[in-house]
């Protein structure tokens, strides 16, 4: 067991190794840059950045630039998905994580294998004093298949210029030294640096051993740091083709670096992961004692998965139940289910230990100290919706896998093993874990066939299908857009159809030449309109407007259904011409969408950042990050600042600048978004500055009354906010106030009474439903005398819960304060019936302090089993339940729950 820490100012400690690594390649003219999100905005085939050359990727590609031929820096990433997985790995052994950090040097065109090597020998073996006879190098041997020859080049590198022991060097094929980012993208050949972490009797040259050395899964021999020669794009048919200019790629596990250079066995026993787990075991109870126990991979799969998520969150993903935002939730699962099963953790705790790692990340990564209230919300919500089906899947699960051993098989039938998915949100790979640890598969294949049935087929994934063949779209030139030009070019234009695809029933996807059409971006709809024919022979209604690449697809059928044949349409001549009408209430909302990003930024606080957007014609949709609820009166005042922007008519300007001069003076930003180096900027009056692409109003006056129409919670810290505009808001105003008009005639009052009459008739109502129900208190003396008697007993403690339908909420009130009256100690439950729903109240009166009840618990144990809310105080509480159906297991629970506190005291 380790105990020491490294203090954060020692020779080796993690933030000066990440600087020592930072500024030896500043000395060696390397721009340092800061780490790019954690996951990749606009690269489909990435969920998570997993390396520290996603953010350069057009760079190797030669499609994007940069004003520097050499970089470094810290990369963020994470190894759950694709390509790149790791998750299997992570709390097992010691050294791999779904969240790291990549440390790495670029050339672009620049220095190639030469400089590499020899820097990166120098840094390991001078600046860090590494021993040469514990490093291993490997070069690639080649690739037939693929026609690639052996680097021998990087070989002889090695051994003349870094002057290592030739007997040091390996080869290695494909799988281990040719580097490639996803099944796509640039790739090239490898050469890795790996450690001997030696051992007892272990001998130096054990690294050559084929059998026990470099590259087989033995945990003594460990990969530090890869320096990849980018040559080549592997494409979509797999082919290799050559990259524009060679380029460097290096990149180095930081906290594998930091376990050796601070002589540690584990990278978890270093000063980037010691405070984590020392909140671990303060929230958890439990102890680290770094071996290979159940519990300690716990301790290190819940350090490594908060790293994550904390990571993810800051940079703004959102948990969900597909694609990045499952990941994410799979992580938490997985963590809440170590928690629960291997460190006793009850309670949401992985949200109590995000404050130790930015206290350890927040330095080096901003954003997660700026968003840390933020993750923590995320994260307890998502822990605690998890909380309350875990155990009931646990217990499911131990009774089919106890079922499955006793029947002498080694698969968990699929069937019911995806029951606890659908029943429980226990994932897949998680599932297959708890298998694992028994010794027991799963049924992968019938998994999937009960997922398939459990599936509706209203899934929205075909949103991001492909809506126009590879094939077609390989053969045509980038769309000239002309939406945001000054003239009428801005909405009518006249071209030429390029392609044109049949993509259903009397539905087509065109392409034109040029288009005025705004294609869906930035929350903001695509334009509708028509595409007619110069010759009068089709006319052709435009639904949608979509980009895929530098292409913009127009969506849409045939007016008349009269179709033109496909060769007919292509290179003939076309008039564009966008629903202009529909076009300006979306730019009204557009417009309007920006002063209400800077007025919530006003009222509730700079916090407020970003989480997405709709903008149409018929309505706004903004979601904000914010802990709570935004009350009626900043609602007002939101609105009020909005409008007042309006009647000042503010200018709304659209100016094309630097994206570093324009972040330089405050424009505002997507959080995460990756920019071109040229960006639109959209100015409203000097008081709103935001990066935008999307299509505008020419002077704030053209928006008309804003009016906000809801805010609600889409989940855990995060809100929604629904506006509209001009005629629609005018609408609106005008539906309110005939509401109220309505509402006061049916009263037979001015409407400004209504309130206050409405107000009245409640007085009025209650005192009839008191009356009512005094009328009714014969039953509940009724009722009383036969609960009395039925009363178990602990001691001096009388205790019991009882179903008494025929009482509505106030007579169970009352049945209740009799009870207690009636006894000295007592602690009970009763649920009544009104409108279809349970009404109850519980009473911990007297009871004994060591029997541990409180009325407040135990109103939440019924709330398990009834749903909807309660609560209140430890000698009372009460609550209205949403199923009776659950009474008869609440009446149980909250029984034995009592039962076992009397029975302790
Ligand atoms: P390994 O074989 O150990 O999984 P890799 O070949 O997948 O490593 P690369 O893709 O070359 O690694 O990534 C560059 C460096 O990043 C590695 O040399 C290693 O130091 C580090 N690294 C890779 N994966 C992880 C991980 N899951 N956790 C921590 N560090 C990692
Ligand atoms: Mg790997």
């Amino acid at each position: 067991m380790t105990t020491s820490t490294t203090s954060t100012t020692s020779r080796h400690s993690a933030v000066r190794v990440r600087q020592d690594f930072l500024d030896f390649f500043a000395a060696r003219g390397h721009r340092i840059v800061p780490s790019g999100p954690v996951f990749p905005q606009d690269d489909p085939t990435l969920l998570f950045t997993n390396a520290g050359m996603n953010q350069f990727k057009d760079v190797f590609l030669g499609t994007g630039t940069r004003e520097y031929k050499r970089a470094a820096d810290t990369q963020k990433c994470i190894r759950v998905s694709g390509k790149h997985n790791d998750l299997e790995e992570v709390g097992v052994d010691t050294y791999h994580h779904t969240f790291f950090e990549m440390l790495g040097n670029w050339s672009f065109g620049d220095y190639f294998k030469e400089d590499a090597i020899v820097w990166s020998w120098e840094l390991l073996t001078k600046t860090w004093g590494l021993d040469p006879d514990r490093l291993w190098v490997t070069v690639f041997a080649g690739d037939a298949k693929d026609g690639l020859p052996a680097d021998e080049d990087a070989a002889r590198i090695w051994i003349e210029r870094a002057g290592i022991d030739p007997k040091r060097v390996l080869r290695f094929g494909k799988k281990a030294n040719f580097w490639e980012m996803g099944d796509t993208g640039p790739c090239g050949p490898c050469t890795e640096i790996h450690i001997d972490r030696g051992g007892p009797g272990s001998d130096p040259r054990d690294g050559a051993d084929p059998k026990i050395g470099v590259n087989v899964g033995n945990e003594r021999f460990m990969e530090l740091w890869n320096n990849v020669f980018m040559q080549f794009n592997r494409q979509d048919d797999g082919k290799l083709v050559e990259l524009p200019a060679k380029s460097v790629d290096t990149g180095m596990g930081f906290e594998r670096v930091l376990s050796v250079l601070q002589k540690k066995n584990s990278n978890y026993d270093t000063d980037l992961f010691t405070p984590i787990f020392a909140r671990l075991e303060e929230v958890t109870g439990a102890r680290y004692e770094a071996g290979t126990s159940q519990r300690d991979i716990a301790f290190r799969v819940a350090a490594d998965h908060c790293r994550a998520v904390t990571a993810a969150f800051a940079d703004g993903a959102l948990p969900s139940n597909e694609g990045r935002g499952y990941v994410l939730r799979r992580l938490i699962r997985r963590a809440s289910r170590f928690g629960r099963q291997h460190l006793g953790a009850r309670d949401p705790f992985l949200c109590d230990v995000v404050p130790a790692v930015v206290q350890v990340l927040g330095g080096t990564f901003p954003e997660m100290r700026a968003r840390e209230d933020h993750v923590r919300l995320l994260l307890r919500s998502e822990e605690e919706s998890f909380g309350r089906t875990l155990d009931r899947g646990l217990v499911f699960f131990e009774t089919l896998a106890t079922k499955t051993e006793k029947s002498g098989a080694k698969t968990l039938p699929g069937a019911e093993a995806f029951e606890l998915y659908a029943t429980n949100g226990f994932p897949q790979d998680l599932v297959e874990l708890m298998a694992r640890e028994r010794g027991l598969a799963v049924d992968l294949a019938a998994w999937e066939t009960a997922q398939k049935k459990h599936q509706t087929a209203s899934k929205t994934e075909g949103r991001f299908k492909q809506i126009l063949s590879g094939e077609a779209l390989a053969s045509v030139k980038p769309t000239r857009s002309t939406y945001h030009e000054s003239g009428a070019s801005a909405h009518e234009l006249d071209a030429f159809v390029l392609v044109a695809e049949s993509t259903a029933e009397n539905e087509y996807a065109l392409v034109l030449d040029q288009s005025p059409f705004y294609a869906e971006g930035g929350g903001q709809v695509g334009d509708s309109g028509v595409v007619r024919a110069a010759d009068g022979s089709f006319t052709f209604e435009v639904r949608d407007a979509r980009r895929m690449g530098s292409v913009i697809v127009h969506l849409g059928s045939f007016g008349g259904g009269r179709a033109p044949t496909i060769e007919a349409l292509a290179g003939s001549r076309v008039r564009a011409e966008v629903d202009l009408a529909r076009r300006e209430r979306t730019q009204k909302n557009h417009t309007a969408t920006h002063l209400l990003h800077r007025a919530l930024k006003e009222v509730l606080g700079g916090h407020v950042a970003q989480q997405g957007s709709y903008v149409g014609p018929d309505r706004l949709r903004f979601d904000i990050s914010h802990p709570k609820g935004v009350t009626p009166d900043e609602l007002e005042k939101v609105e009020t600042l909005v409008n007042s922007r309006v009647f000042q008519n503010a200018p709304v300007a659209t100016t094309v600048e630097d994206l570093d001069a324009a972040k330089a003076r405050g424009v505002v930003a997507m959080f995460g978004e990756k920019y071109d180096a040229k960006v639109r900027v959209l100015d409203v009056g000097g008081w709103s500055m935001e990066l935008c692409g999307g299509t505008h109003v020419s002077a704030a006056g053209n928006i008309g009354p804003f009016v906000i129409l809801s805010e609600r919670a889409v989940q855990a810290g995060v809100r929604r906010i629904e506006a509209v505009t001009g005629p629609v808001a005018v609408e609106e105003i005008q539906r309110t106030r005939r509401t109220l008009r309505e509402a006061a005639a049916a009263l037979k009052t001015a409407p400004e009474e209504v309130p206050t009459r409405i107000e009245a008739m409640q007085t009025a109502l209650k005192e009839a439903k008191k009356a009512s129900a005094k009328a009714q208190g014969g039953d509940v003396d009724l009722v009383f005398g036969t609960v009395r008697a039925a009363l178990e007993r602990v001691g001096s403690t009388a205790f019991g819960a009882f179903d008494v339908p025929d009482l509505g909420l106030e007579g169970v009130r009352e049945l209740a304060e009799k009870l207690k009256s009636a006894e000295n100690s007592t602690a009970f439950a009763v649920f009544g019936r009104e409108e279809g729903r349970v009404p109850f109240v519980i009473v911990c009166h007297n009871v004994p302090k060591s029997s541990q009840l409180g009325a407040g618990n135990l109103a939440k144990i019924v709330s398990q089993s009834l749903g909807g809310g309660g609560g209140g105080r430890p000698d009372s509480a009460q609550g209205q339940g949403q199923t009776p159906e659950g009474v008869p297991t609440a009446i149980a629970a909250v029984r034995s729950a009592i039962a076992e506190g009397l029975a302790r005291s």
